[in-house]
């Protein structure tokens, strides 16, 4: 009885208060996480508000000091997901097995750094039957490693990392157990008609397709054929890219990197509030997003 009481008393606190949250990084004028997280917030009935903090990496450390003193909550997006690292006082253990934060939240002071990109992946292919599966990505970036480990997770077993750098990529990626890692060069695609045989799963993790890459894809498009019948086509970049839209035209399946985004921010806003996330919750933010 007593513990139903303080219950209800934390609900009501936490209904009285108004968020303050927003978004990290630079460049941020196209990013809609204010309008997604917004409609996320209007959804749960809580007050509060998400701006976009586009902060300069020469300014970086004074301003986001600032920042932290004066806020309840972030997301942390391109170039500061490592950066960051210095500022978090506990880190989640999937945060810290991936390698990046792309949020944080602030309580009492204290920070918290949780990547929820990992979330926003597994979340998008729990449609897919992948266990003992072989999958292949191209690129290996900080969004590659929370894509690897979410993998990992959702049973693949084998997984070919096509990059561009060699040395690099065996600097950065995480190194599962229960799953084989083969790094690869990603010429060795365009070069080789076979590398992608028994692929049930290809996911572009390079930002091929985006921005001034806009109208570039990633590999030279015949070489879908290799991948297993039936295979999907996953491109992280948040539109329908010109490597989905040829995949499509080869009959694969699809999938663009909004769902993932939205997802990420769906999760996020779950650590801020404390609040469950639900089906009405998501479908609240991508109404937000405007997808
Ligand atoms: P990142 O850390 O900069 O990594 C990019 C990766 O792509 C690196 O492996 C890089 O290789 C490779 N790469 C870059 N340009 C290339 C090129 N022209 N040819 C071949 N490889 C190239 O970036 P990220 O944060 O991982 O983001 C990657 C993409 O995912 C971006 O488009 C981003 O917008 C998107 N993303 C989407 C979501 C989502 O929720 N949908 C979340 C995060 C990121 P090097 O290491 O050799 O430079």
């Amino acid at each position: 009885m007593v513990k139903e009481r303080a219950t209800i008393m934390i609900e009501v606190v936490n209904q009285n208060k108004t968020y303050k949250l927003g978004i990290v990084g630079s460049p941020l004028a196209h990013s809609r996480s204010p309008q997604m997280q917004m409609a996320g917030l209007a959804y749960l009935g809580l007050d509060g508000d998400y701006k976009k903090f586009e902060i300069q990496e020469s300014s970086f450390d004074g301003n986001f000091t600032t920042l932290l003193s004066e806020i309840d909550g972030l997301n942390i997006t391109i170039p500061y997901k490592e950066k960051v690292f210095k500022y978090i006082n506990h880190m989640d253990p999937l945060a810290e097995q991936i390698g990046a934060v792309n949020t944080i939240v602030i309580e009492d002071g204290k920070t918290t750094g949780y990547n929820t990109d990992y979330y926003g992946f597994l979340k998008s292919i729990e449609h897919l039957d992948l266990k003992g599966k072989k999958v292949a990505t191209l690129g290996a970036g900080g969004a590659a490693k929370a894509v690897l480990l979410a993998l990992e997770h959702a049973g693949v077993t084998e997984i070919d990392i096509f990059v561009r750098s060699m040395k690099k990529a065996y600097e950065k990626l995480p190194h599962g157990d229960g799953v084989r890692f083969n790094i690869r060069l990603l010429d060795e695609i365009d070069n080789d008609d076979h590398s992608l045989d028994g692929v049930s799963m290809l996911i572009n993790c390079t930002p091929i397709g985006q921005g001034r890459l806009k109208r570039e894809i990633p590999i030279k498009i015949d070489h879908l054929n290799e991948l297993e019948p039936g295979a999907t086509v996953y491109d992280l970049v948040y539109s329908d890219t010109v490597f989905l839209q040829r995949a499509r035209d080869l009959g694969f399946n699809t999938i663009d990197g909004t769902e993932m985004l939205i997802l990420q921010g769906v999760k996020s806003l779950s650590l801020w509030t404390g609040k469950e996330i639900d089906e009405d919750l998501i479908q609240a933010m991508r109404v937000g997003f405007g997808k």
